[in-house]
């Protein structure tokens, strides 16, 4: 067991939990059992992830940008991240519009499976919560920018939703750094080194769980899921989704082999542990820390380029989630018979970019994100709740999904920037991991 590479472990512990998961459905005690002796287990892993995400990103980046010789490089970096990010996220719009309109989903639903979805789910507090949610961020045209500064940076540090104003506090700090006497700053880089591969430790450390907690996640996920009945009627919709975040993986793996000539199973191997980890979770914040380790360690990008690319990606980069608002958006009105010409469609792109800006990397933001797209085309207030009833028993498995691609995505998009400024370091450069490569604890 302990020379199995640690994704097949984690995989193992995704199918017994699974396998786990429908056995006990059967009983009646199944439900109550996972919940109370199981599920802990997965949500002590996640807050686990979640507690050294901030230090990972404050001292990854601060040794990223110190480590730079001159600040114009930095500049580089973030002009071709956001440039990529943009790119990438219009790609995925654009693909889930193209599949969504040519397969119509929506229009093969029936009034009696919309009656029976809107009876359903249209009360359930979820969705008025996420109703609510969509409606708060309601906010003026620079209100993004100005959420972007912290007021105070502990208030930043203790909230995880809060993560681009950490990456601000980290970029002005790393860069305060480059532009002092050198001799001062020393002994702050090298504690802040230290620091860094403390917590990339922790990584290692929280990673041995990982293979017995996505089985208490997925264990957990299977009993709470909703009767299979009920997810056949929306196979269709689900297909589609699923349809356009393999076509949004293939473009990736397309876009890796064409630029760096790496195969695309180098780049799958890479960064499977996140992959999987993002599916059992539905958390590209949760999952960044491993993201980070992996494409650093295993891929071979500069730490340099991975400390600045993958939290800001994580944060404003969702390519699975902007591909499944517009599918989403589009099945909702093909079902209600709202009828969308293409200046719709155009709003859509427009608003499903804006929104994956500024949806947070956890589990079942995209459905917040989606009722603002559904208002940017003047979808009425009073059937939002039907529209997302249509699609809430499906959200869960497809939240998975997209997750995984949304971190593949913030991925490529490293290995690419990384390759462009000559930082791609394959075989991985020895003296990026000293630590880690000596030590006994190994899970690689
Ligand atoms: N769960 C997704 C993420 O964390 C966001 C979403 O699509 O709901 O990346």
């Amino acid at each position: 067991m302990k020379k199995l590479p640690l994704h097949w472990k984690i995989v193992i512990g995704m199918v017994f939990g699974i396998l786990f998961g429908v056995l006990v459905s059967n009983f009646s005690w199944g439900k109550q059992f996972v919940s109370d002796w199981i599920a802990p287990f997965g949500t002590i892993f996640i807050r686990l992830l979640k507690l050294i995400a901030i230090p990972l990103i404050f001292t990854s980046l601060v040794k990223g940008i110190s480590d730079l010789k001159d600040i114009s490089r930095f500049r580089n970096i973030g002009v071709r991240t956001i440039i990529l990010y943009i790119n990438t996220t219009a790609t995925a719009i654009i693909i889930g519009l193209l599949l969504v309109n040519t397969l119509k989903p929506g229009a093969g639903i029936s009034q009696e499976t919309i009656d029976e979805l809107t009876e359903t789910y249209a009360g359930n507090a979820s969705i008025s919560s996420n109703i609510q949610a969509a409606e708060q961020q309601d906010s003026g045209p620079l209100d993004f920018l100005v959420n972007l500064v912290p007021e105070n940076i502990f208030t930043a540090f203790g909230d995880n939703s809060l993560m681009l104003q950490v990456i601000f506090f980290s970029i002005i700090f790393g860069i305060s750094m480059l532009l002092i006497d050198p001799e001062r700053a020393r002994p702050v880089a090298k504690l802040i080194t230290g620091l860094n591969e403390i917590v990339l430790k922790m990584v290692n450390l929280i990673m041995l769980m990982a293979p017995f907690a996505v089985f208490a996640l997925l264990a957990q996920i299977v009993v709470s899921s909703d009767n299979v009945e009920i997810l056949q009627k929306l196979l269709f919709y689900g297909a589609t989704v699923l349809l356009g975040l393999i076509l949004m993986l293939c473009f990736y793996l397309i876009v890796v082999y064409l630029y760096t000539g790496k195969s695309p199973g180098w780049f799958i191997k890479g960064i499977a542990p996140a992959q999987l980890l993002a599916f059992s979770t539905s958390s590209s914040a949760a999952t960044l820390p491993v993201t980070m380790e992996r494409v650093t360690d295993h891929l071979g990008v500069d730490n340099e380029v991975s400390s600045f690319v993958l939290p800001v990606g994580a944060t404003i980069n969702m390519d699975g989630t902007s591909l499944y608002q517009s599918v989403a958006a589009v099945f909702i009105a093909q079902a209600l018979h709202f009828p969308l010409d293409f200046s719709d469609q155009l709003t859509i792109i427009l608003t499903a970019l804006l929104a994956s800006i500024g949806a947070a990397a956890v589990p079942g933001t995209g459905m917040i994100m989606l009722v603002i797209v559904l208002e940017s085309i003047g979808f009425p207030a009073d059937k939002l709740a039907i529209g997302l009833a249509l699609i809430f028993a499906i959200d869960r498995p497809l939240d998975m999904c997209r997750t995984v691609i949304n971190i593949t995505g913030d991925s490529m998009v490293s290995v690419v920037v990384a390759k462009s400024l000559g930082k791609l370091h394959y075989p991985v450069r020895k003296e990026e991991i000293p630590l880690r490569e000596k030590d006994d604890i190994s899970l690689y």
